[in-house]
């Protein structure tokens, strides 16, 4: 490809409008263009990118025995009202309707259809296991779309389902994807992480994000700091790790204390003098079915996530003020678990372990000191409700656990029977009985992942890309167009790496050199090659890696060895 005929338009300027460096150098170096919020055309250097992704995605998929399919974006009602989806699935989904009136939706995701295909197809345990993918658009109409194509409204995703006969197969699958996963992110030349999440209420069933580590990252990932261990999980689904009881106290006897205007923990310890550690949190919470009250140490966060799943409720609120004075008897700030009557006591692990502690008094204006459970209250159950910090140790290996930031860029995900046993998609096993088809579903954001590696790979004059995904191997630039000697040598590198199979774009615009290396630099090609006067008259090509800045001189004779070996290092 020359550059004089390549649609590559880019700007000058820093697009004023991009919150993040990904959608600011996308737009900037002429990747892509905005048509609406959350909806972008791609230009040729993104589908090029895009290209190079898939066809990774496709191999790994393929590798793994998944077999690619088309699913319609057009999806009629019908199936989501079976799987009671369309009601709750809210406002992220784009509905629409057609001239008769019938209701439809733009598919955000493909369970419903997926499950609907296989329910006609597959009757019998010898169609099994069985996986079935596609890369198509997804329509989610996100309350925020924002950071480009980070979070779009419509967006390029890789979904796979998989088909399995119980739960054995349905791990062998899952394990699968977990590894093509792995494949696929390793080969885009990507840091990344594959850790445990949250699966929601249901519960007990597996799912992994897999994040690629950036600073402007979402999502906060901890990882145990021994490279040996391979915990990771997000922070809302990171396990505390047991702790042993510490030096036994003497129980004291309880005291009622005076703690005016003290609401805060910090507050509370000031007023006191003694440590957070010291103090139990207590916070009402409402659901659909109680009032409950969540018990943590001083200097702890409840995790709404895990105290949603321990009480296997769907709605969690904190409770109003109203609320907490008529359970408790006494204002926001005083709750504790002594005397507390008419809600349930949920306690993470660690308040047991507070021998004399200190708590509200269920009165205005007062605490409790030296308060022991079992001696002075019970609970219900106790079990890991809080935000686990960086620093605690690793649940798995007690290593110290280290704090980053990730992009999801895909998610593993166990179903189980849940839209099979919906939807009606059976088969008979050896013994004739009809048992519901097992499945899990697997997603890659295509998109998320190209700017995810911007996110990863740029530096103050543009985007790094990793070799394997780049839009082009190398750029070829002239210094001088005017230069016969400097153009046909340009001219001879850009055959002969073509024909060896590279992807080379020759920067023959009429510009000068200094214009031409800030766009390459912009753009980021892995390798530029640039012909002066005098390498031109030696045959020489300078050859500068975009990631190090290192510069070497080759002969022309060399040259495809030496890109070959670089590419490879990149
Ligand atoms: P998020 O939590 O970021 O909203 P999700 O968990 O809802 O994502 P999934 O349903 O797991 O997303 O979709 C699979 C993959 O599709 C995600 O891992 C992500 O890479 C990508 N993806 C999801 N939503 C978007 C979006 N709005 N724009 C771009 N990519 C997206
Ligand atoms: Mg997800």
């Amino acid at each position: 490809m020359r550059a004089t005929e390549f649609f590559a338009p880019t700007l000058r300027e820093m697009p004023a409008e991009a919150e993040v460096v990904s959608h600011q150098l996308l737009l900037r170096a002429g990747f892509i263009r905005r048509t609406a919020a959350g909806v972008y055309t791609h230009l040729p250097l993104a589908q090029r990118v895009l290209k190079k992704i898939k066809q990774i995605i496709r191999e790994e998929m393929d590798r793994q025995g998944g077999q690619e399919i088309l699913m319609p974006i057009i999806q009629p009602a019908e199936l989501w009202q079976e799987s009671g989806r369309w009601d709750v699935y809210g406002p992220e989904l784009f509905r629409l309707k057609d001239r008769h009136e019938r209701s439809f939706a733009l598919g955000p995701t493909h369970e419903e259809i997926v499950t609907s295909l296989v329910r006609g197809e597959v009757n019998s345990y010898k169609q099994l296991p069985l996986m079935l993918y596609q890369i198509q658009n997804k329509y989610r109409d996100e309350r925020r779309p924002r950071f480009g194509l980070m979070r779009g409204r419509e967006f390029i995703m890789k979904d796979l389902y998989s088909f399995d006969r119980d739960e054995e197969g349905l791990h062998v699958s899952y394990m699968k994807m977990h590894e093509a996963y792995n494949r696929i992110f390793q080969r885009c030349g990507l840091i990344f992480r594959p850790v445990e999440a949250d699966s929601g209420a249901i519960g007990g069933s597996d799912t992994h994000e897999f994040m690629v580590l950036a600073d402007s990252g979402e999502a906060s990932v901890l990882y145990c700091r021994d490279t040996k261990c391979d915990y990771a999980s997000n922070v809302e689904k990171a396990a505390q790790a047991v702790r042993e009881p510490g030096e036994k106290e003497d129980l004291k006897p309880i005291i009622e204390k005076e703690t005016p205007g003290c609401r805060t923990v910090e507050e509370v310890t000031r007023f006191l003098g003694i440590p957070p550690q010291k103090i139990i949190k207590t916070l009402l919470y409402e659901t659909e079915k109680e009032v409950v009250a969540a018990l943590v140490r001083g200097d702890r966060e409840i995790n709404e996530i895990k105290l949603l799943n321990t009480l296997g409720c769907l709605r969690l609120e904190l409770a109003g003020a109203n609320t907490v004075l008529r359970v408790t008897g006494a204002p926001v700030g005083f709750a504790g678990p002594v005397g507390l009557k008419n809600c349930k006591i949920v306690a993470d692990p660690e308040v047991v372990l507070i021998a004399n502690a200190v708590t509200g008094a269920n009165k205005n204006d007062s605490h409790l000191l030296n308060v022991n459970m079992q001696r002075d209250y019970h609970v219900q159950t106790v079990s890991d409700i809080r935000m686990v910090q960086a620093g605690e140790p690793c649940p798995r290996c007690g290593s110290p656990l280290l704090e980053a930031k990730g992009i999801e860029v895909g998610q593993i995900f166990k179903l189980g029977d849940k839209y099979s046993k919906v939807l009606g998609a059976n088969y008979l096993d050896e013994n004739g009985r009809s048992q519901p088809i097992i499945m899990g579903c697997y997603g890659i954001g295509v998109t998320r992942t190209m700017a995810a590696a911007i996110e990863q790979n740029h530096d103050n004059d543009g985007i790094i890309w990793p070799a394997a995904i780049a839009p082009f191997d190398a750029v070829i630039i002239p210094v001088s167009t005017k230069d016969e000697a400097q153009v046909n040598l340009a001219g001879e590198i850009y055959d002969s790496l073509s024909a060896a199979g590279f992807d080379v774009l020759l920067d023959d615009r009429p510009e000068r050199a200094g214009v031409k290396f800030k766009d390459a630099d912009l753009i980021g090609y892995p390798l530029r090659l640039t012909v002066g006067s005098r390498t031109a008259a030696e045959k020489k090509v300078e050859v500068r890696v975009r990631k190090t800045g290192e510069v070497t001189v080759t002969a022309f004779n060399d040259l495809e060895k030496r890109v070959r070996e670089l590419l490879a290092l990149i």
